[in-house]
């Protein structure tokens, strides 16, 4: 009977680790950097960016200026004038081209 739960339990964790794992090694492409749109899925408004650093990191910035009103974009003007909500990442922000990396020589 003990053995049984303890096997349950074993089982259980490895199943999540194994989850973890997965998620943690999927590649993200907002790490990366390059061209960006932001966008709300029921507006017409649109604004195209380019950054160096990981996308991530940008958009943080956007979010920043949001939040706290400090040099708003054209972009977050409106967003704020409008009402709309700001992020998550993956609804707010579309890639639209991967810089391609430098090769160190
Ligand atoms: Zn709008």
């Amino acid at each position: 009977m003990i053995l049984n739960n303890v096997r349950k339990h074993n089982c259980f964790i490895i199943q999540c680790s194994y989850i973890i794992s997965q998620n943690t090694q999927k590649p993200d492409k907002y790490d990366q950097n390059g061209i960006y749109q932001l966008k709300r899925p029921t507006c017409h408004k649109k604004y195209i960016g380019q950054t160096g650093r990981p996308f991530r990191v940008r958009f943080r910035e956007h979010y920043t200026d949001y939040k706290y009103a400090c040099n708003r974009s054209k972009f977050t003007q409106h967003v704020i004038d409008e009402g709309h909500a700001f992020g998550p990442v993956n609804d707010i922000m579309d890639i639209i081209h991967f810089a391609k990396r430098r090769k160190m020589l």
